[in-house]
């Protein structure tokens, strides 16, 4: 298998605006990613390069 593919992508925080670049890979539905501005918990909405802010429980 070969499906180690890496996406850079602009993360765009929901929650503030603040735009960073960020390398990770596609299969990414664990990865979780801490908005450096406001520290809002974000995760990538599966199979799309777009987060989505996690509110925990
Ligand atoms: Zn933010």
């Amino acid at each position: 298998m070969n499906k180690t593919a890496i996406l850079q992508s602009v993360i765009i925080c929901p929650n503030c605006r603040h735009q960073k670049e960020e390398t990770m890979p596609t299969d990414a539905c664990q990865f979780f990613y801490e908005c450096e501005n406001c520290k809002t918990r974000l995760k990538p909405k599966q199979g799309t390069a777009v987060f989505i802010a996690v509110t925990e429980q």
